[in-house]
């Protein structure tokens, strides 16, 4: 069986004891059924990978100590994604999806037609953790709090570019084997795609590429999950 695998927000270093908290306890201990002694994975979004062992542990609490670093820090590219929310299960599964696939930072938006007013960061924040625990990264990408994209377009670093996913120009999709590697953000849309004024300001915008997806008009969680793999393939760590 492969080892359990935890996320920790504690610095990580050999020899160091790292507290538990109750969730913690209560998965290793509750859940997993883990004794004292088993040794599990751990890691903290800077460190690496490491071998901690269950020096004590409670229903309510415990300790883990630190053995040795199992594998180093690895970053996803500098590839952010940018989406507007949709159902709650959908949401879900991009920030789950995007974790996965290496994106290194999510950022929800309001648009104009996003069918979404609010979301919930911490729950998304921690889909985020889980992913990365699952897929044995050491990296777990930060869930930005929601604004409109019109505030984000208004502060954005024009040295990051945006490939925006523009359902308009569904047909073959555009090779990015032209595009230069670098600081990048994806963009996805709602349900009910970009209106009018998004799609003027987006198209005005020297930072911003559009491209095409394919020659079908994929859902907003598909289409996420197919431009960062577009992405990754050509200009990411694929
Ligand atoms: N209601 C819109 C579709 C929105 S699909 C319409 O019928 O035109 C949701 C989002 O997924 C879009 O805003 C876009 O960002 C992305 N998307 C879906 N299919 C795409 C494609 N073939 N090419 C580029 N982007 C696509």
């Amino acid at each position: 069986m492969s080892k359990v695998r935890l996320f920790i927000d504690h610095p990580l270093g050999s020899g160091q004891a790292v507290p538990l908290n109750a969730d913690q306890a209560h998965y290793l201990s509750g859940v997993m059924r883990l004794p004292a002694g088993t040794v599990i994975e751990v890691f903290n979004g800077q460190d690496g990978a490491w071998d901690a062992e269950i020096t004590a542990a409670s229903k309510r609490g415990g300790e883990l100590t630190v053995r040795a670093q199992v594998a180093p820090q690895r970053d996803p590219p500098d590839l952010w994604l940018i989406f507007a929310p949709i159902k709650k299960a959908r949401t879900d599964f991009i920030v789950e999806k995007a974790a996965e696939l290496g994106a290194a930072r999510i950022l929800p938006v309001q648009t104009a037609f996003t069918n979404s007013e609010r979301i919930r960061q911490d729950r998304l924040q921690a889909h985020a953790v889980e992913a990365a625990e699952q897929c044995g990264g050491t990296f777990v990408p930060e869930v930005a709090g929601l604004v409109s994209l019109s505030k984000l377009l208004d502060s954005w670093d024009p040295t990051r570019r945006i490939l925006w996913a523009d359902e308009s120009r569904v047909g073959p999709a555009d090779a990015l084997s032209g595009l230069e590697r670098g600081k990048w953000a994806v963009l996805i849309g709602p349900e009910g795609g970009f209106s009018e004024a998004e799609r003027k300001r987006l198209s005005d915008a020297a930072f911003v590429q559009p491209v095409s997806l394919g020659p079908r008009i994929l859902r907003a969680d598909t289409a996420a999950v197919a431009a960062l793999a577009l992405f990754q393939a050509h200009l990411g760590d694929w």
